[in-house]
């Protein structure tokens, strides 16, 4: 397995030398950028003294964009040209976008891809998503005061090909060279050195403003490695907030509220809830009432979704094959992690207190950045590794609409790897290469990446010649599929850039599937062999008797002509039993001939020859 060194050893820059490269936390609420200065990370701030720059984007007449804390006004006035939260629509089809909930945002269908109708045109979620990347990267360069060599910017864990692939355009017309994309919770083991310590098992719980995600990482010979994820893309801080809104709707005995009144409750009540994080009782105005909640009250309110996270938690490391006891480090992630509650419950799930003194917002942005720090080629004390895994197996379709398997579900990455197939049919000059993602054994229950053709192979014999397709997945998680036909060296490729993606969801319900379905899987899998290998038998005899049915007799024609009949008849059939036995059959039958064209071929090759030249 080829692991990818980053850095030489012994190898440090001199200060002039130091390149300048930033970490970029692209959040879903919040996003940050960080740096490496005095070998120090830090994050930068904006020239109100502000790091969090809200993922908010405004999209108004007169092409007038406006990014981050200025744009969240917008989103009560002008909500349809507002774009929140764009991170949920990375790399997603329109069918997908289709099915969220609530989202004011009119959507148009484009190709594949979806786009947002805004006063600026219609916009898609790269576009969105590189304008918050753009202004991260203008206030890098004006605090580091020069060009920028790259940035790592992160991503969820469970992110796929898609949403990778689309987070990496979003930077690239952001005008960003992306040296790496890097997951989120192997930025902030990274943030608190954990690779510098021994080998072990860490997990990384980060509750963000709309999302729960846990990682549980293994850190071995300088490699993390995430061997599994969870979470719940619909829990977050705002769970937290609803929880106060209702709580203060009650209270107050509060009727139909207008949308401006329920926009001003949303916003103190999220100031409550984070006033609660450090002081014992919050208080509000609320449609002109007092409204006034206690930690201990909110506490009480908030256990139910806390709990739903350490269900969550523990099901990840189920997942992973690991006791709780076996974690080493809980590393905390995300603004809602500062309530005190949650800090305490996941300490008494793991049985230890957990890792919290980095800024849980500037965690991962900070990890990113020692990250950059390292690939820009500044700093090389030791060499640091950092794998992944691939989420869902990578294999190809071949004949009978099964799929071969080349490379397997949690293989770390970077990864290339090669398998060889062949032709089905003499002569044959062409052949669809279908690239697919899933566990299961049939096409149709897997998702197609993309399809290629390797056209001008020699014609040749059934089964002669030989394809060479390799995978290789880069460490970003991105494929590309290359095949070659060995003996003429024809050649064809594909970088698989899929335009939509699958969701969280989804990818579970694949994996579940490939679960439940494994036996009728593997019957259905025998079934489509045999029947591949009737036709194959069935060509094979054709092909023959064209060629040599002048060496028989007519009793053993027809002899084969009826054990030719008997398969065919059954070739189709749903019974790999009657199929295999005709087959059986139809070789047995054919035996006697098939020596007899051994023979011939042998007497061919010889003719013109010496006896001599064949014997030792
Ligand atoms: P994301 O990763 O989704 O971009 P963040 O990690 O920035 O989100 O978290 C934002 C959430 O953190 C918001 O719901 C916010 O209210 C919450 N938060 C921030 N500070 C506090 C605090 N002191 N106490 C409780 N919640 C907080
Ligand atoms: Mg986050």
């Amino acid at each position: 397995m080829a692991l990818l060194q980053i850095s030489e050893p012994g190898q440090i820059t001199a200060p002039h030398q130091h390149k300048l490269a930033i970490g970029i936390d692209l959040g879903t609420t919040n996003s940050l950028v960080a740096t490496v200065q005095s070998g120090e990370s830090r994050v930068l701030k904006d020239e109100n003294n502000k790091a969090i720059l809200p993922s908010v984007v405004h999209c108004g007449k007169d092409n007038k964009l406006t990014v981050g804390c200025d744009a969240c006004p917008y989103a009560k006035t002008d909500p349809t040209n507002t774009i929140i939260s764009v991170k949920r629509f990375m790399g997603l089809s329109y069918k997908e976008v289709k099915t969220f909930k609530n989202c004011p945002y009119t959507l148009v269908e484009n190709g594949n891809n979806v786009q947002f109708h805004t006063a600026m045109g219609d916009l898609s979620a790269v576009e969105i998503s590189s304008t918050i990347l753009t202004s991260l990267k203008q206030r890098a360069e004006k605090a580091l005061g020069g060009d920028l060599v790259g940035a790592v910017i992160t991503v969820p864990a469970y992110f796929n090909d898609a949403q990778r692939q689309a987070t990496k355009d979003a930077a690239t017309l952001a005008g960003l060279t992306v040296l790496r994309l890097l997951n989120e919770p192997t930025a902030a083991a990274v943030a608190y050195g954990l690779e510098s310590g021994e080998e072990g098992i860490h997990a990384v719980y980060d509750l963000g403003g709309g999302t729960f995600d846990i990682s549980i990482l293994s850190f071995q010979k300088g490699v993390f490695k995430v061997l599994a994820t969870g979470g719940d893309s619909t829990l977050g801080g705002d769970d937290f907030d609803q929880l106060i809104i209702d709580d203060c709707i009650e209270m107050l005995k509060l009727g139909e509220l207008t949308p401006t009144q329920m926009q001003k409750i949303k916003q103190f009540a999220r100031t409550a809830k984070e006033t609660l994080s450090d002081h014992e009782f919050a208080e509000f105005n609320c449609v002109e009432a007092p409204y006034c909640i206690t930690r201990e009250k909110f506490e009480s309110l908030s256990k139910a979704l806390i709990k739903r996270t350490l269900l969550l938690t523990k099901r990840a490391a189920r997942d992973a094959e690991i006791e709780m006891r076996e974690i080493k480090d809980i590393v905390m992630v995300g603004g809602s992690t500062r309530m005190p509650l949650v800090r305490g419950m996941v300490g008494d799930l793991f049985g230890k207190p957990v890792l919290c003194t980095i800024n849980p917002d500037e965690v991962v942005a900070k990890g990113a950045a020692i990250q950059a720090n390292l690939l820009a080629g500044n700093k090389s004390q030791e060499d640091m590794l950092l794998l992944d895994v691939l989420p869902l197996s990578l294999g190809l379709e071949t004949m009978g609409g099964l799929v071969e398997k080349v490379v397997h579900r949690n293989t770390t990455i970077p990864i290339a790897r090669a398998q060889e197939f062949t032709t089905f049919k003499d002569g044959q000059t062409a052949m669809s290469v279908h690239v697919l993602q899933g566990e299961r054994e049939l096409v149709k229950d897997c998702r197609s990446l993309g399809k290629f053709e390797l056209r001008g192979i020699p014609p040749m014999v059934a089964g002669n010649a030989r394809i060479r397709v390799e995978f290789q997945v880069d460490a970003d998680g991105l494929l590309s599929v290359s095949a070659i036909e060995e003996t003429s060296g024809v050649k064809a490729d594909v970088t698989i850039k899929p335009s939509y993606g699958l969701s969280d969801s989804e990818m579970e319900q694949m994996l579940k599937d490939s679960i439940l379905f494994a036996k009728d899987d593997i019957e259905s899998r025998q079934l489509h062999e045999t029947q591949v290998e009737a036709d194959r038998t069935l060509e094979a005899i054709d092909s023959a008797l064209a060629k040599d049915a002048n060496m028989l007799d007519q009793v053993m024609i027809d002899a084969i002509l009826q054990a030719r009949a008997e398969l065919a008849s059954v070739a189709k059939d749903n019974n790999e039993k009657v199929i295999q036995d005709k087959i059986d059959n139809l070789e047995a039958v054919s035996a006697k001939f098939v020596e007899m064209r051994m023979n011939s071929s042998i007497a061919q090759a010889m003719k013109g020859h010496n006896v001599d030249e064949f014997s030792n």
